[in-house]
């Protein structure tokens, strides 16, 4: 039996190369500095597996940005916009200039799009594609750092690589007339050509990450898995391959994947363990089965019984020897280290398990599988205390979440009446301008929040200068002419936390940061128990902000999906009760914030599309309760009141109905790197509220002209009514500093100006 792993997290313990890279950007250190992090927090990633005895260790599972983005490198997909900078700069700034953009005197260029990782919070960058395009050998990361790791291990290290058909099928066409799947032969060829070179080094196992084969695919789709596969087999029938599939079972791809000729499958136990029987039916003779059983998207200890009799199913039919036990996916997806963690009551944490953690049980499954029953003995004992423990339930919740009514998931009237209703109220310009949300969060709001951590000062202090910041904000965007206003969210360390933070029914750690995008880090707060809502959580500061101006102050709320998604949840009940129960509460802080005199209530719910379950047949369920959940948290209040949400990432084609279902009185969405390409779904569906499709990517340093803007809102308004329109950016600007900021949305209100003028 081989203990098997998939990928660490990158990060570093301490966010080490989260720092080097932004010091590296903002031009702080050396390239030679940030190589050297990266260097380090490989070497102590690969020390611990070792240390945990993980006997299939991934190499280049390591990135500085996105392992997408490494494959686009790797075979020298490039697109065109770049190839000015391909010559004259190093190729770690033509990667960071592909994921970031880029700006000097000669050159403007845009970021390539990301989005979602599957199912997960954490975003890649997008592959794009072109018709007969070719590829080539350029970046050599995999093969340095297979070198480095044989070296470091004193064995063979296992490289990672995400497999031909998903590194095409996470991408997109940028012409028509072609599928993007039709350039597997001459990928491949950059493939063959870096596994032979691996292989002369010495490599013996290969995984590819195919994570498509968890969705639904086409016939064409289908093929091209069979066609790569047996063209990488054939090329090399004295390595072992395994082919990874993970976020969900194979199901009707199964007989595909076993069908391949390929030395080892990886499949999710942990999402789909009733695969198992199935897989093992059909599985072919001489086949590894990699057994992900140790949940690698969520952090409770592993329940050892249950893994165990998974494993000697396997067992019994295959033999110890065809079997590996491993984390269900890439640990990238779970925090580094439990044991640091000191907030967390010890009853709550001995239910818990980060990567380092999981590192352990993959090893004591197998030890358990050879014989150590005490192993078993005391994990059982583990798991009954949380199944049992008084911290969980709370029966006022229960009964409140089954008695949701009809009532409760309708505004008293339609779009229309309360449309004009608060257009009396509100008397906005065409084009009415504001923004998501929060403003830049420079070092001294970073300080400020640690400052009050390790009591250098105040409560009283902390909130005097919080003030402070919001009253500047608020006069900032008075100056730059913005419509609607916002108060900064300068209280907030994460959207998600800060109402986690006030939530019964949660814990938080101190250092469980998860990567999201490039060097930017979540810390998702633990949902344990039934969630509550003790006192208010937002009023203070928007109700402070409202009072210092005379515009309209937008309050501000993480909506019930997003809370969920980016929540590490309860595997103990269906995700669809959790979020009712969050809704509840957000439904009482709603109307607190309406009581208070709020009259706009934005309700963010950028996740709402990354919950879609990767397959279809899934979807329909889903989006009920979500939609459901969402009406719960905003329709309790009047007619005049405008409810906002917000969405980022979003392909919306499949989901338009469940977004208008959800009847916010105005949405604003991410737009601009696809330049509008995204309100297709809305103009198809002829979208009834009103819409703010972002001109302003957020995701970049760079300053968008005016002529760009006014460029995307005519396009905007050639697609949708124009009276619709609202004028935002993308996204929250807490990313950004503070001069792009000002200088951007100067701009951005100069377009909005010049958009009135000709619509007036
Ligand atoms: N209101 C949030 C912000 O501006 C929204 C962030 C998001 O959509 N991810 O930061
Ligand atoms: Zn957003």
């Amino acid at each position: 039996m081989l203990n098997n792993n998939l990928g660490m997290p990158r990060i570093g313990f301490n966010r080490e190369l989260k720092k080097a890279c932004e010091n590296y950007w903002a031009g702080k250190i050396s390239r030679d500095e940030l190589l050297r992090t990266g260097e380090l927090v490989r070497k102590v990633n690969l020390e611990l597996q070792l240390k945990a005895g993980i006997d299939l260790i991934p190499c280049n599972d390591f990135s500085f940005y996105d392992q997408v983005l490494d494959a686009s490198l790797m075979t020298a997909n490039i697109p065109q916009r770049y190839y000015d900078l391909l010559k004259q700069n190093t190729e770690m700034d033509l990667y960071f200039a592909m994921a970031r953009g880029y700006q000097d005197e000669n050159h403007d260029i845009t970021a390539m799009e990301m989005t979602k990782w599957f199912d997960t919070n954490y975003h890649y960058i997008v592959p794009e594609f072109h018709k007969g395009q070719s590829f080539r050998l350029l970046s050599t990361k995999v093969i340095n750092e297979f070198k480095e790791a044989k070296k470091i291990l004193g064995k063979t290290p296992k490289p990672v690589m995400i497999g031909p058909v998903s590194y095409l099928l996470s991408g997109k066409e940028k012409e028509e007339g072609f599928h993007r799947i039709d350039l597997l032969d001459n990928l491949l060829l950059v493939y063959i050509e870096v596994v032979s070179i691996l292989q002369k080094n010495g490599a013996e196992w290969i995984q590819f990450d195919e994570p498509f084969l968890a969705m639904d695919l086409t016939e064409k789709e289908k093929g091209a898995f069979i066609r790569c596969y047996v063209e990488l087999c054939n090329n090399f029938p004295e390595l072992k391959i395994i082919l990874a599939s993970y976020f969900g079972g194979l199901k009707e791809n199964m007989k595909l994947a076993v069908s391949l000729p390929v030395t080892a499958i990886h499949v999710d136990l942990a999402k789909a363990p009733e695969q198992l029987g199935y897989i093992l039916n059909i599985l072919s003779d001489k086949m590894y089965l990699s057994l992900g059983v140790v949940d690698g998207r969520n952090i409770w200890k592993n329940d050892y019984q249950k893994s165990i009799s998974l494993i000697k199913q396997a067992v019994d039919k295959l033999g110890k020897n065809r079997i590996m036990i491993a984390p269900s996916c890439s640990l990238l997806h779970v925090p580094y280290d439990l044991d640091g963690e000191t907030g967390i009551s010890p009853e709550i944490k001995n239910w818990m398990a980060f990567a380092k953690q999981k590192l352990t049980e993959v090893n004591e499954l197998s030890a358990i599988i050879n014989g150590n029953t005490a192993l078993l003995e005391k994990n059982k004992s583990a798991v009954n205390d949380r199944r049992n423990s008084g911290l969980i339930h709370n029966k006022a919740v229960i009964e409140r979440v089954e008695n949701i009514d009809e009532n409760d998931i309708h505004r008293k009237n339609g779009f229309d009446i309360r449309r004009q209703k608060q257009q009396d109220e509100f008397k906005f310009p065409l084009f009415p301008t504001t923004t998501i949300g929060s403003f830049p969060q420079t070092k001294e709001v970073r300080r400020l929040r640690a400052s009050l951590r390790k009591n250098e000062i105040t409560n009283e202090e902390y909130k005097k200068a919080i003030e402070l910041l919001t009253e500047t904000c608020i006069r900032i965007q008075e100056e730059i002419g913005i419509d609607v206003l916002v108060h900064g969210e300068f209280e907030r360390n994460d959207m998600v936390e800060y109402f986690g933070e006030q939530l019964e029914g949660y814990v938080f750690t101190q250092n469980g940061w998860v990567q999201s995008y490039g060097s930017r880090c979540v810390k998702p707060p633990i949902i344990y128990g039934d969630i509550e809502r003790k006192n208010d959580m937002t009023v203070y500061w928007s109700k402070l902000a409202q009072s210092k101006t005379k515009k309209f102050m937008k309050g501000m709320l993480t909506g019930p999906v997003t809370i969920l998604q980016w929540s590490f949840v309860r595997d103990d009940q269906p995700r669809s009760e959790t979020a009712l129960q969050i809704a509840l509460a957000l439904r009482d802080e709603v109307k607190a914030l309406e009581e208070a005199g709020i009259k706009i209530i934005q309700i963010d719910e950028p996740a709402i599309r990354e919950g879609l379950p990767l397959r279809k047949s899934e979807w329909k369920a889903y989006l009920e309760w979500a939609v459901k959940a969402f009406r719960v948290a905003s329709s309790g209040v009047k007619d005049e009141t405008q409810i906002h949400t917000h969405m980022c990432y979003s392909e919306f084609n499949d989901i338009i109905d469940a977004i208008a279902q959800m009847d916010a009185d105005v949405i604003t969405i991410e737009t601009s790197r696809s330049q509008m390409e995204l309100l297709d779904a809305f103009v198809d569906f002829k979208y009834p509220n009103e819409i703010g499709p972002g001109v302003y990517d957020i995701h970049s340093p760079r300053v968008p002209a005016v002529d760009e803007m006014v460029g995307l809102l005519r396009k905007a308004a050639s697609l949708l009514p124009y009276q619709n329109i609202w004028v935002n950016p993308d996204c929250g600007l807490k990313t950004r500093k503070w001069e792009e900021t000002e200088a951007s949305l100067k701009n951005m209100v100069k377009a909005a100006q010049i958009m009135r003028a000709s619509y007036n």
